[in-house]
């Protein structure tokens, strides 16, 4: 057993399920709140699981009282909550702190400011209203883009602004989703994103990657980076560490980037937790996020030279589509593409856009990877006009 010490984790979805699998084979005993049956209990059996919602008290305070450590796979999660364990003497990594501030974009956003890390320029609304828009568009231009501050993901909390008559529609469509906040629009190049490592000993990263999204969802990660000078990739692996050094505790944490046309390197979010930009980690690197995010926690040792790149890697996510099993006609198709990895979750029934899995293809070039995954994107893209 390589720590006596088990984990209790908040939310048992798809990154529950692979942090489970690097635990298991380092026999990390690994517990989960969450719903009977979720992704992660499916390839964890055990009698120390907790079956409820991860925003309920008595079940966060049983997982507490089940677990050495507690940490999360979701950043919306009852942080009072995680205060109070925390204050009766539990070990809550990363610190309550970090996933209170970051849960809410727009104090992310203010936090990264203080410390003097370069993120894209923000302001609140006062109100959710037209006259509030007119204000923050004369200050930040247009187009902007208008973001909920909490429960967001996947782009459902975001409306793009591109001029003053999309202001009622943004509010119709954002406005019920509780407070809000606008970003100066990026024009950006490409997107990047790190994954960077906090333990008790200082700030690791993984390589930086690039990011395609497709309609506000994450498409497809290319470790390393595509067309991006070693300057630029450092820079990035520099400034990723710079921000995750102002938060408190330990973990992985993955940060988003934009490269703007002029090279300059903006963030545009956090996560407290493993990342969808990470999962080529697992076939990529000697150790994946999944691990050192247990190591990190853990206080297990880890080294920079863990988390380089071994050959290079592509990521392709798998989404739900029309028909219910479109996912699975997807995996299907990859165990017939040499070279690739399948990952399925286990989740059941697919709703359009939902993550269902991934494949990882990784080449001794980037070339040879592009070619081998180029299929499978041809395939998922196949009903597109
Ligand atoms: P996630 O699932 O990554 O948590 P999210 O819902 O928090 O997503 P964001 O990361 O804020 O959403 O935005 C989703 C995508 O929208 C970004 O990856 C980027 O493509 C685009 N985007 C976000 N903010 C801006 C901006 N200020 N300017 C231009 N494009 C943006
Ligand atoms: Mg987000
Ligand atoms: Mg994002």
């Amino acid at each position: 057993m390589a720590s006596e010490k088990t984990v209790g984790v908040l939310g048992g979805g798809q990154l529950g399920r692979m942090l489970v699998e690097a635990a298991n084979l380092l026999e990390i005993r690994v517990n989960f709140l969450d719903a009977a049956g979720s992704s992660a209990k499916q390839v964890s059996a055990h009698e120390g699981h907790v079956d409820g919602s991860f925003k309920r008290r008595e079940a966060i305070q049983e997982l507490a009282n089940r677990s050495d450590v507690v940490t999360v796979e979701i950043e919306h999660v009852n942080t009072d909550m995680l205060e109070e364990i925390a204050n009766e003497g539990h070990d809550v990594q990363p610190s309550w702190k970090t996933i209170r501030t970051i849960q809410n974009k727009y104090l992310q956003k203010c936090h990264l400011k203080k410390f003097g890390v370069a993120s894209t320029e923000s302001a609140e609304l006062e109100e959710n209203t037209i006259k509030q828009l007119e204000k923050i568009s004369g200050e930040l231009g247009l187009p902007l883009m208008l973001k909920s501050k909490k429960d967001a993901y996947d782009g459902r909390g975001n409306f793009a602004i591109k001029t003053k008559t999309d202001f009622k529609s943004a509010l119709d469509f954002l406005g019920a989703k509780g407070e809000l906040y606008a970003e100066k629009w990026a024009n950006f190049r490409m997107e990047l994103a790190v994954m960077v490592v906090k333990t008790k000993d200082g700030v690791f990263s993984f390589p930086t990657v690039e990011t395609i999204h497709e309609d506000s969802i994450c498409k497809l990660t290319y470790a390393p980076a595509r067309g991006v000078s070693k300057e630029i990739n450092k820079k990035a692996q520099e400034l990723a560490k710079q921000a995750v050094a102002c938060f408190w505790g330990k973990g992985v944490f993955g940060v988003e980037m934009f490269l703007l046309m002029n090279d300059e390197l903006l963030i545009n979010e956090i996560a407290p937790r493993p990342h969808n930009s990470g999962h080529y980690t697992i076939e990529g690197c000697p150790v994946s996020q999944y691990e050192a995010h247990l190591r990190a926690i853990l206080d297990l040792p880890l080294h920079q030279e863990d988390l380089e790149l071994r050959e290079p890697s592509i990521m392709l996510n798998i989404l739900g589509g029309e028909a219910p099993d479109s996912h699975l006609l997807v995996a299907r198709k990859a165990l017939e593409q040499r070279r690739t990895k399948i990952h399925l979750y286990g989740k059941g029934e697919a709703r359009k856009g939902r993550k269902m899995g991934h494949i990882t293809v990784c080449a001794p070039t980037m070339s040879q990877a592009e070619r081998l995954i180029q299929p499978m994107i041809d395939f998922v893209d196949r009903d597109k006009p």
